[in-house]
């Protein structure tokens, strides 16, 4: 936060033109910030030289996004569904362009991650090895080392989490990986989320080395991979600080340095951020519908938790606002304490509580920062609130709608209902 200089300072002047083209609300990506982090990402790794990021597709799950980030940074892409395996391969990415870290795996999904040029499959249980239908040359496990001091309380305490294998099962997965056909091997963990903090990672970076020592001792074969997984945060709130990448990367690029002398080989590093890649450039705009009086005050604005669901999801979660001005000019003036809502018949429903903000009276618009990346993908139906469109502004300057909003219409399409009884829809007009 907040959106950079040059992005906010394109969407306020094309504010009135964008909202008169496409309506409100809906999420606009900066394609300029999103190709400008992914290059600094690529670059402070520059000094090993097999680094790649596998973006989550989770986080921002547009298909002309993930395109942009494969064609434009070289990015693989981390799925771990069905339709994220789908969306990864519509865009040419195959085999070891993917990571599949599904987790509570069905058949369907391996013979799906398998098929199609394969993927990277990224086992989540020491039972899954004997599950796999095929299994693959290469093999990768998701590691859970029981204890991680950052870990967050999205992630939770790993020894509550669902996710990975314990440190004794690792050794014997890989054992029976071996004996099933793979002859090469990879090691995931994903521990942290939104940490700011370099130190947090690089704690990830020094037990992901120590663990490719051990296990590859063991099994008498060097680890081709570790992958430390997503979690590289973004400051959401005024005043937080960035994520030191540089001291980060060059502390981990000489880890594996010391790594290669001490051992003789070392593992490529990947990645998989998702917040970190497209989190900060991303914004939703609403417009301001009713300004209520209560025992609190409100802001009602024309889009619910469906369109953004972090602030009412997570406790601690927060969406910066910035007010503006019908013509797109940021609010100054006078400030009130008010909470903004959505239209959910659910009291959560609320994009922030008791926050300060420039009084906003109905007609204006709100800019809530930072929703690249887990903002519109976590959006549901519940009580027949739809999720909004997608913009993309590109590069060029040119602003294009790359999802349209849902309609009533997209809602119904699931469910069946015998014509004769469907007289009311007919005058639903
Ligand atoms: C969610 C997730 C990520 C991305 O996390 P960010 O916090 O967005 O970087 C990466 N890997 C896995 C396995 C995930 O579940």
């Amino acid at each position: 936060m907040p959106a950079s200089n040059s992005f906010f300072s394109a969407l306020s002047a094309a504010l009135p033109q964008i909202i008169q083209r496409f309506g409100t609300p809906f999420h606009i990506y900066d394609e300029a910030g999103i190709l400008d982090t992914g290059r600094q990402l690529n670059t402070a790794f520059a000094d090993l030289p097999d680094f790649r990021e596998f973006y989550a597709v989770k986080a921002l799950p547009n298909l002309r996004i993930l395109d942009i980030l494969r064609r434009e940074l070289g990015f693989g892409f981390d799925c771990s569904s069905l339709a994220e395996l789908r969306m990864a391969r519509m865009t040419g990415a195959g085999g070891s362009d993917i990571f599949f870290s599904s987790n509570n795996t069905s058949q369907e999904e391996y013979l799906a991650a398998l098929d199609c040029g394969g993927a990277i499959l990224n086992l989540d249980d020491l039972s899954f090895v004997d599950k796999v239908p095929a299994f693959p040359d290469l093999i990768s496990f998701r590691f859970n080392p029981g204890t991680c001091e950052a870990a967050s309380s999205v992630i939770g305490t790993p020894q509550e989490a669902k996710f990975g294998l314990r440190t004794d099962q690792l050794v014997p997965a890989f054992l029976r990986a071996r004996e099933r056909g793979a002859t090469r091997f990879g090691l995931h963990t994903m521990l942290l989320t939104n940490a700011r903090d370099w130190q947090h990672m690089y704690g990830i970076v020094e037990m992901m080395l120590q663990s490719a020592a051990s296990v590859s001792q063991c099994l008498g074969a060097p680890l081709e991979f570790v992958n430390i997984g997503g979690g590289i945060g973004i400051p959401y709130r005024p005043g937080e600080s960035d994520f030191d990448l540089d001291t980060f990367a060059a502390r981990t690029s000489a880890a594996f340095h010391e790594f290669k002398a001490r051992q003789g080989w070392w593992p490529r590093l990947y990645m998989e951020c998702g917040r970190a890649i497209t989190g900060p450039h991303g914004v939703m705009v609403a417009q301001v519908i009713n300004r209520m009086s209560k025992y609190r005050e409100f802001v009602g604005v024309d889009a619910s938790m469906s369109a953004l669901m972090r602030p009412g999801m997570y406790p601690h979660a927060y969406n910066h606002i910035t007010v503006l001005n019908p013509d797109g000019r940021e609010k100054t003036g006078q400030r009130v304490t008010v909470d903004v809502v959505g239209s959910l018949c659910e009291n959560n429903d609320k994009f922030a509580e008791q926050i300060d903000l420039p009084e906003p009276s109905e007609g204006d618009y709100l800019l809530f920062h930072d929703t690249g990346a887990h903002g519109h993908a976590m959006g549901f139906q519940y009580n027949g609130r739809l999720r909004p469109q997608e913009l993309l502004l590109h590069t060029s300057g040119e602003i294009e709608c790359i999802r349209r909003a849902e309609t009533i219409d997209d809602y119904l399409a699931t469910q069946t209902m015998p014509c004769t009884r469907r007289l009311v829809a007919a005058c639903d007009g």
